[in-house]
């Protein structure tokens, strides 16, 4: 019997992202879809998540079984607690959400305090991601970051004593005129801090932004790729006692359990599988369709209360539906499975999931990246992953797949 797709997908628990999108300042690199001096709007905004959420319960086809809630940004940390709780009486109330489920939270070092974290804690809140960034003065003014390294040593600690034991650092490298010992010395001050996890990236210059535009006037370096290089390769050695390197991008610490503590929630897009995403500008995968909410906030709050008469799984903050085909779909499967580094993409997987071996879908891109000796199958051929060389080159060999 044929089960029709979008049911099939419903059985399997999904992920969640909740867009916040206030900053307490803009930072020079960053071109995310969030606002600064516009907090007046959090009240609304909230209410409108919530309505959201409901919504989208209400038109679907049955119980929605959640596994993993991301709060991104902006900021999701400027948010008072009294909004989480309203969030998450409405989640709570009419989600399935699954035991063990990975509930995060993206903060800012500054401003936060004990209370604020612990309050979070005891909503529900079990794993926190950082953004430290860098522990160098000079850098973090570069980036236009309002917090310093004695910030981010009082966040570690409070998240701590508030009772986080899944604790993320964002950090970024490769930024203008960078010298290699000043990451080195970011990275170490970042790994005495315990965390279970590191998410460290390479800076990308964003076309609009304050940096980018620095940049193209001459009054900054453009970032040195051999030295990115350079940093990208020490940081896989330094890290590789102590961390589990799963992504391009994102270590785990190896747990004395051999448990490790990877993004759970990261892992559903690099898996490809389902996620919902509400707030303004968020994404969601469903049912073989991109969908895209309106961006700003204002334009967000004021979708949501048209009470529009849509289907699951659009909202009324729906403003484009992409139909993803078979194609694209094994095409993105792909790109996003390889940025796993040890996992990459299961041969086994491919063919439940798309019912053709990949290596005879793609079998050109793969011959030529496995002799370019960017990729490598696992032992027994039961993945296709990136080589060590090829995370160096991750870009390249993605865009051969599209
Ligand atoms: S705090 Fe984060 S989201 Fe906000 S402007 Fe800075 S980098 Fe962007």
């Amino acid at each position: 019997m044929d089960i029709p797709r979008g049911i099939l997908a419903l059985m399997d628990p999904l992920s969640v992202y909740i867009h916040i999108p206030f900053c307490k300042s803009r930072c020079g690199y960053c071109d995310f879809n969030t606002y600064a001096g516009v907090e007046y709007l959090i009240d609304a905004y909230a209410s409108a998540v919530c309505r959201e959420l409901t919504f989208l319960s209400q038109n679907a086809p049955e119980d929605i079984p959640i596994k993993t809630i991301f709060f991104g940004g902006g900021t999701p940390s400027i948010v008072p607690e009294k909004y989480f709780e309203q969030i998450f009486d409405t989640i709570f109330r009419f989600y399935r959400i699954i035991d063990e489920a990975e509930i995060s939270l993206e903060a800012n070092p500054w401003p936060l305090t004990y209370l604020y974290l612990k309050r979070l804690r005891q909503l529900g809140f079990n794993r926190i991601s950082i953004g430290m960034q860098s522990a160098i003065r000079s850098e973090l003014r570069l980036l236009d970051r309002r917090h310093d390294f004695c910030d981010v040593s009082n966040a570690v600690e409070w998240s701590r004593r508030a009772g986080f034991e899944n604790l993320n650092l964002d950090l970024i490298f490769g930024l203008p005129g960078q010298k290699v010992r000043d990451w080195m010395e970011s990275l170490q001050l970042a790994v005495g801090f315990q965390p279970e996890h590191l998410s460290l990236y390479a800076l990308t210059i964003e076309e609009g932004t304050v940096l980018g535009g620095q940049i193209s006037k001459g009054l900054l370096p453009s970032p040195d790729e051999d030295i990115a290089a350079e940093i990208y390769e020490w940081t896989m050695e330094y890290l590789a006692s102590e961390f589990t390197q799963y992504e391009i991008s994102n270590w785990a610490h190896s747990m004395p359990d051999n448990s490790s503590p990877f993004c759970n929630h990261n892992l559903q897009y690099w898996h490809n599988q389902p996620y919902l995403g509400f707030g303004a500008g968020a994404h969601g995968w469903f049912d073989h369709k991109r969908l895209v909410n309106v961006l700003t906030p204002v334009d967000y709050i004021r979708a949501i209360g048209t009470h529009k008469k849509v289907h699951f799984p659009h909202t009324p903050a729906t403003t484009e539906i992409n139909l993803i085909d078979i194609e694209t779909e094994m095409q993105e499967t792909m790109m996003l499975g390889l940025r796993l580094t040890q996992e990459g993409v299961k041969s086994e997987n491919f063919y439940t999931r798309f019912g053709k071996e990949m290596e005879v879908v793609f079998e050109k891109e793969i011959s030529d990246l496995c002799s370019l000796g960017l990729l490598e199958w696992s032992p027994g051929r039961k993945s296709l992953r990136l080589s060590y060389r090829g995370r160096f080159l991750g870009n390249q060999v993605f865009l051969r797949f599209v």
